[in-house]
Formats: structure tokens, C-alpha cells, sequence
């Protein structure tokens, strides 16, 4: 059997590995906690349950237009005007199965071989990996160390005659940092001047801290939906908790989506239409359940960061938003990959290495999960790097020795 290069070239999904490491380690009866996981643990809004279910039982359930219902477009178009302050068309929003797909669908639309996309570390795992199986090339810029946060003249720097997109994530997946106001305006004057794609994956934008807002990128350009070279990225997959339910979106000019239509239509044909009314459900339901959310979160934010500031030598930025924290490690190892694995092995703790994110040395936790997970799992980390944390630790009603320090 012969797999082509390309696929080949394409690295696992390193979260959704750890998740399934973690299952396996759960079936044998491990007492394994979670603090890789990209997913709250809230249940899905009841709006969206009713809503699927209501189309269900219709017992209707067939093709829907490929780039989505019209009843969810018309719910995005709103969502959009209030979120975003810019009022859309229909034409301007495709709908596809999760932003993932969305994503991978805009790069496969936007990128000839060999052209480049600029993204700035620490960076969401898939991007690099959904540019290179369009025979993009990933162009990362990193920031100064110490910071998360890279500045307008090294991406500027980066910029070739191959540059065909920048993509930004604020707040960011994994270091939960809002881009500066600042910045984001550069950047959209930059590309709007050049004509350069700007991708704003916004899947967190409301999921933020201490009373912050994340400004639409569109505030920055005098451009309507049609000129404007940003693309919006949205989706009920973090915002809602709805994960499994698949659905992302893009808004963009009516040119770029007509064609995202013509390759969604040829690929996975449309997006589940019982998926589609539960996302129609969350959207046009009570909002409360999205500030609750973030309530929850911001709350477990305060306690990650209370744990972490009594960890020798651990040094983190608080992040402004999302559901993780990219803490430095380095005091203990500067392999990532290595320093997970030996998490997982002896304390049973699941997180995500820095290096995936293309930032060595650090180690991304979720605090999506429970405070007694967030808690339980900071202090058994804290059992097998600190050696002035207590030696001897319970994992369940098993008593663990270290005997490694
Ligand atoms: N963008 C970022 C930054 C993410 O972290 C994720 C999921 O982890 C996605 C996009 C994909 O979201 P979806 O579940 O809608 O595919």
C-alpha cells in the first residue's frame, strides 16, 4: 500500500491523541485527569437540544444547501450584526461542519503551491498542518521570549511576494492572550494596503477575563464586506460548549464564498441539517448561557493561576481569555514532549506540550474542566517536578512515593 507524501507529511492531531491516551488510560481503570482537554464540560444549551430534536422527530432530515440553511444564515447574519457591528448578506456567510473544516476549506480556496501564511506562536495546533495539505507554507512568527504577544514589525518582516494570509486568534489558543488594540489595527491596515487575507479566528471572542471585549478587526477598515480582505472564523464549538455538534462558519465577500460553496458542495456536500437547528437553537436562544460559561471559566482562571503562583519556578502570563494558560517549564526541562509524557506516566495528568504550539519549554493547561480536577491535577504536577512539594501523594486511595527527586 502507498500513501501519498502529502498525507504522509501531516502530523497526528497531538489533543485529539492525548484525548484518546486518556481514554485508554481511563478503561483500564486509571484515575487520569484531563488538563488537555479543549472543551467545557457545560451540557448544551437546552434551546439547541430542543431545537435538534424538534427536527428530528419531523423525521425530515435531508440534504441541506451546501453552504448552509437559510433559517441559520439568517441567525449568523444577526450574530454578526451585533457581535461584529456589520451587516451581511446570506452570500457572505458559508456554513460548514466545525471552524476546522471552515479553515481548512478557506486555505484549500485562498493558496496556490507554495504560497505562504503567516501565523504567529504559540499557535493552535492545526494551522501549520492545514496549510501544508494544501502545499501552503506555515511562515511562523515568534515573539520576543517571555512574551506571547509578537510584534507588528516582525510580521511585517515575514511578509514575501508569496505572503497570502496572516491569521490571528484573540484571545489566543494556547496562551489565552488578547492581541493589543494597537496591533490588530496595524495588522488590518497593513493587509487591507497590501491585499493580504487577514483570518480572524474569533471561536473565543466572547469567552474573555476582567471585563474585556475583543474589538472586531472590521472596526479598523473603512472597507465593506465586499473589499475588505478580513475573513471572519466563528462556530458554537467553544462559545456554547457544543463541541460535538460540528458547526463553524466564515464570513467573507460574496466572491470568496461562492466559491468555498462550489468545494464544501463537492466535499461533505452540507453540514448536518439537525446539526445546523441545534446551532440555529443556541444562536436565537438565551445568551445568558454564554456569560454563565464564561462566569465558570474566568472563576476557574483564578484558580489555575492561584495554584500556579505557588509552583517553584513555574512562570506564567494570566490569560485574558479561552479555557487555557501556556505556563514556562523550563525551570524543569526544556523538552516539552518529554516533560508531558513523563506527566501522563507518573502523576496521571494530561497536558499538551508548548512544543506543538511552537513554544518549547512550556505546557498548555485547560481549565475547562472541574476546580477539583484543576486543583487535584496542579498538585500532583507539583508532586513530580517540586521537590519542595510533599513526596508522598494519593492518587485515588492509592499512596504515591516519589522517589525521582
Ligand atoms: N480555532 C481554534 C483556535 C481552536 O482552538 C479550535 C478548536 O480547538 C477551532 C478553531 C476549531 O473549532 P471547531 O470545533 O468549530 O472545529
Amino acid at each position: 500500500m502507498s500513501i501519498s507524501m502529502l498525507a504522509r507529511s501531516i502530523t497526528e492531531s497531538p489533543t485529539l491523541k492525548l484525548n484518546e491516551e486518556a481514554r485508554k488510560l481511563r478503561e483500564r481503570g486509571e484515575d487520569v485527569i484531563h488538563l488537555g482537554i479543549g472543551e467545557p464540560k457545560n451540557k448544551a444549551p437546552i434551546t439547541a437540544i430542543l431545537a435538534a430534536a424538534a427536527k428530528l422527530s419531523s423525521g425530515d432530515i435531508k440534504y441541506a444547501p451546501s453552504d448552509g440553511s437559510p433559517s441559520l444564515k439568517k441567525a449568523i447574519i444577526r450574530y454578526t450584526e451585533d457581535n461584529y457591528g456589520r451587516l451581511v448578506a446570506p452570500e457572505n456567510v458559508v456554513i460548514s461542519a466545525g471552524a476546522k473544516y471552515s479553515l481548512f476549506n478557506l486555505f484549500y480556496s485562498l493558496l496556490n503551491p507554495q504560497d505562504e501564511v503567516i501565523i504567529l506562536a504559540p499557535y493552535w495546533v492545526s494551522y501549520p498542518e492545514i496549510v501544508r495539505m494544501v502545499n501552503g507554507v506555515p511562515v511562523i512568527v515568534t515573539p520576543e521570549d517571555g512574551t506571547f504577544h509578537p510584534r507588528f514589525e516582525d510580521i511585517e518582516n515575514s511578509v514575501t511576494s508569496f505572503t497570502k494570509v496572516i491569521i490571528l486568534n484573540s484571545p489566543n489558543n494556547p496562551s489565552g492572550i488578547i492581541y493589543k488594540e494597537s496591533f490588530i489595527a496595524e495588522i488590518v491596515d497593513f493587509c487591507e494596503r497590501k491585499g493580504i487575507y487577514l483570518i480572524m479566528d474569533d471561536i473565543y471572542h466572547k469567552l474573555v477575563f476582567d471585563h474585556k471585549v475583543v474589538i472586531p478587526a472590521y472596526r479598523y477598515t473603512q472597507n465593506d464586506i465586499e473589499n475588505t480582505h478580513i475573513i471572519t472564523i466563528n462556530g458554537v464549538s467553544k462559545l456554547y460548549g457544543m463541541t460535538g455538534f460540528r458547526v463553524g462558519w466564515v464570513i467573507t465577500n460574496r466572491k470568496l464564498a461562492a466559491v468555498l460553496n462550489n468545494i464544501q458542495a463537492q466535499t461533505e456536500s452540507c453540514t448536518s441539517i439537525v446539526m445546523q437547528a441545534a446551532a440555529e437553537g443556541a444562536l436565537t436562544g438565551m445568551q445568558s448561557v454564554v456569560e454563565e460559561l464564561r462566569l465558570t471559566i474566568e472563576n476557574n482562571r483564578n484558580v489555575v493561576m492561584q495554584e500556579l503562583k505557588t509552583f517553584n519556578g513555574v512562570r506564567v502570563i494570566p490569560p485574558d481569555g479561552t479555557f487555557y494558560c501556556l505556563p514556562d517549564f523550563r525551570a524543569y526541562s526544556n523538552n516539552s514532549v518529554e516533560l508531558a509524557d513523563f506527566l501522563l506516566r507518573k502523576a496521571l495528568v494530561v497536558t499538551v506540550p508548548g512544543k506543538e504550539f511552537g513554544m518549547e519549554g512550556h505546557i498548555r493547561l485547560s481549565f475547562a474542566g472541574s476546580i477539583k480536577d484543576i486543583i487535584s491535577g496542579i498538585e500532583r504536577i507539583k508532586w513530580a517536578l517540586d521537590p519542595n512539594a510533599p513526596n508522598e501523594i494519593y492518587i485515588g486511595d492509592r499512596k504515591l512515593v516519589r522517589d525521582w527527586l
